[in-house]
């Protein structure tokens, strides 16, 4: 840890990532002393490859704007390098590497022959025309292209990477090299995407919440619900939670949260869908047509989020990485929540989660919990080199399998070293030995 520090002292949140990662496989490094001779700790915390590049675009007014674009290939042992591209003003090196680092554990996960890597850029898609957001993304692709391929390198989307983006990246790719390849995922349907890839990391959230839930003979019906975020991946995690029989009280952006007493059912879900995709609107619209709920702005003078302090029975954080400190921890708790799983990244500080495992709270890190993305652009990849196309039901039963699969691998490795029914020490743990095995089976590259 000190190393990592020293190297890169204001990269704070992949110290945290770091962190919670070597504190949980110290157990693994003892009984295998292997990996300590052969350095991992330290090779495994270092990128293979940081491509950092200056993305020079236009906006509407003829202004030259400039910002700045990062891949960050973390490592290749299992497979390419796969994960997210995110367009957000608070990106900078430190949150692609943190991005990165967790995405090399959750992909190992999924079983599916994936590297790890993250990219993105410090853009801000909000408020930009599609004009704007078009111009942005060619000139990010035309640095981009060089770096990254169906066999080398496959982004997707991540925050503020949607459908849109996707396409404009995909469409300068595809002119920039003459190849119409699976070089990108989330794609749209009509030219290589795959069915349920939108819905999959949402979707695989609730079914890993729903397999933590049977180990305590439950089910997800009837179960208050807390969702924040009302992008991509809260809104699938709605919808499943609705299918399942539960009820979804809240709804967040950067903005502030609604709290619908009544539950957010599919109408209104509809209506969310429409007003954040097609629209691009605030969350504070929804209580201007649903008179009953009640919209809480952001208030930067509070140490918690009121989102958090409702009664409820689980919680499932869908926005952004440390949006639930050990204030949020605490209201959770009181609160009744018996169930936290992270749809995002890095959702629950460190101190929060000691929190949740204190109170025997089912804690699923978001490696386990919202791999189902990437695990159905895995499918995506599969599909694309195949030339076919599989059926709604075909995909969706795959990925509950695979979340299955990944919630019983997690409760092995923490059995393994009998640490109880601690998901996110077993995850590290599963996710970690597979890695590290690899790299030391190819050697000192
Ligand atoms: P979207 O861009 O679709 O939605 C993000 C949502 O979170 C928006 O409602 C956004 O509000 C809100 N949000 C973002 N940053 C902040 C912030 N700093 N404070 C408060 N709210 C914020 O992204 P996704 O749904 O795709 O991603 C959400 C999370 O899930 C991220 O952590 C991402 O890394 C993770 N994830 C996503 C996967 C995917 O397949 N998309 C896969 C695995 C994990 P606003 O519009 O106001 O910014």
């Amino acid at each position: 840890m000190s190393l990592v520090k020293q190297r890169d002292p204001e990269q704070r949140e992949f110290h945290q990532a770091v962190q919670e990662v070597v504190e949980t496989v110290k157990p693994v490094l003892d009984r295998n002393m292997e990996y300590r001779q052969q350095a991992v700790l330290k090779r495994i915390t270092e990128p293979e490859r940081v491509i950092m590049f200056r993305v020079p675009w236009q906006d509407d007014d003829g202004q030259v704007q400039v910002n700045r674009g990062f891949r960050v290939e973390m490592n290749s042992a299992l497979g390419p390098y796969k994960g997210g591209l995110r367009f957000h003003p608070s990106v900078n090196l430190g949150i692609i590497k943190f991005l990165a680092f967790e995405q090399v554990f959750k992909n190992s996960l999924t079983t599916l022959a994936m590297g790890g890597g993250k990219g993105g850029s410090d853009f801000d898609p909000k408020g930009k025309s599609d004009g704007e957001v078009m111009r942005f993304c060619q000139s990010f692709m035309a640095e981009l292209y060089r770096h990254i391929g169906p066999n080398t390198d496959i982004p997707a989307g991540d925050i503020g990477v949607g459908a849109r983006e996707i396409g404009y990246l995909f469409g300068m790719y595809k002119k920039l090299k003459n190849e119409f390849t699976g070089v990108l995922t989330g794609k749209s349907l009509n030219w290589g995407g795959s069915l349920i890839r939108p819905e999959a990391t949402g979707y695989g959230n609730v079914y890993f919440a729903s397999e933590m839930l049977a180990t305590r003979q439950d089910t997800m019906e009837g179960k208050i619900c807390l969702v924040s975020g009302a992008g991509n991946v809260a809104q699938f995690t709605t919808e499943k939670i609705l299918d399942l029989g539960g009820k979804v009280v809240t709804l967040s952006d950067s903005g502030g949260y609604i709290y619908d007493e009544a539950g957010i059912d599919q109408e209104k879900l509809a209506f969310v869908m429409q007003l954040k995709n097609i629209r691009r609107g605030r969350i504070s619209e929804y209580v201007e047509k649903y008179r009953s709920a009640v919209y809480t702005s952001v208030d930067p003078t509070l140490d918690y989020n009121p989102l958090w302090t409702h009664k409820a029975d689980c919680a499932l954080p869908c926005a952004t990485q440390n949006e639930i400190n050990q204030k949020d921890g605490e209201n959770l708790v009181s609160g009744g929540v018996r169930l936290v799983s992270e749809g995002a990244n890095m959702p629950c500080t460190p101190d929060a989660i000691d929190l949740f495992l204190e109170a025997e709270v089912l804690y699923a890190p978001g490696k386990a919990a919202n791999a189902g993305g990437v695990a159905v652009s895995g499918l995506e990849m599969a599909q694309n080199s195949m030339r076919l196309s599989w059926p709604r039901e075909e995909v969706d039963n795959r990925l509950k399998q695979i979340m299955k699969s990944i919630h019983s691998t997690c409760l092995d490795a923490a059995a393994d070293y009998s640490i109880g029914q601690n998901y996110l020490a077993g995850a590290n743990i599963a996710g970690f030995t597979k890695v590290v095995n690899g790299m030391l089976d190819q050697g000192l590259v």
